[in-house]
């Protein structure tokens, strides 16, 4: 129970469809090395967010396997799973309870002083600071007195602090103010550092950050390039 993930993804011949309907990722072969960052882009029901969901393990694959570590998805412990694998989500899901236990999510036995570090890190700690209890805000289910940018970066500190092998991230398509815009950027970068990442790209500054960006189409890679070649 010790173990620790590299963070090595790989499809191996995976064929995919919701509920045995029509085939959504057919054959798909892919291999992300442990620490790459990828930017995946593409059309509207390309498959991406469902490649992000295999990943995660929210669904297992018809045929083929997805790894980590070269070990099936299915031969591993769900806690191990969990830990090793982030997904962070469009909607930046905060539950009703305070800052401090929003961004603990992951690490629920963290110090207020572990919170505040993870913060820091992404740029957070200085919005949180000014609220009116600060850490020991209370933000409810709608996330009422915390803007979508802010949301965000709330929802960076849990990932931060969860420190996964992989991450995952959805990116907002939602347009966020400029000052969060640039705060979000700077967060990311942070963020994405000494870990795998696949990022659904939505904003070129994200896709000129990555390592590998992959253009995605049918269910099928049609571009995988260095996003100076793209
Ligand atoms: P977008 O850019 O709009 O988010 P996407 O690339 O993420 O698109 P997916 O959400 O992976 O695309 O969808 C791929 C295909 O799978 C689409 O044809 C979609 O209709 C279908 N699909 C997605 N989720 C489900 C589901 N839960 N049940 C059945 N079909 C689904
Ligand atoms: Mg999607």
């Amino acid at each position: 129970d010790l173990w620790e993930s590299r963070g090595h993804i790989e499809f191996d011949e995976v064929t995919f469809g919701y509920n045995g309907e029509k085939t959504i990722l057919p054959n798909f072969s892919l291999d992300i090395p442990a620490g790459q960052t990828i930017a995946l882009v593409g059309t509207t029901g390309a498959g991406k967010s469902t490649l992000a969901k295999l990943i995660s393990r929210f669904y297992d694959p018809s045929i083929g396997r997805v790894t980590l570590d070269r070990v099936d998805l299915r031969n591993l412990h769900p806690k191990d799973l969990r830990r090793a694998i982030v997904m962070v989500t469009q909607e930046a899901y905060l539950f009703s309870g305070t800052v401090a236990d929003n961004i603990a999510l992951g690490k629920p036995d963290a110090s207020l002083d572990e919170i505040r570090a993870a913060a820091r890190a992404v740029g957070a700690d200085e919005f949180i600071s000014s609220l009116p209890d600060g850490y020991g805000t209370d933000v409810n289910k709608r996330g009422g007195r915390v803007s979508a940018g802010q949301r965000q970066l709330i929802s960076f500190a849990r990932a931060f602090l969860a420190d996964p092998a992989v991450l995952i991230l959805d990116e907002a398509t939602a347009s966020l103010d400029i000052p969060s815009e640039r705060l979000i950027q700077d967060a990311l970068q942070t963020l994405l550092k000494d870990r795998t990442a696949i990022i659904i790209a939505h904003r070129l500054s994200t896709v000129a950050i990555a390592d590998r960006v992959l253009v995605m189409e049918h269910g099928a890679i049609i571009e995988d390039d260095t996003p100076e070649t793209l």
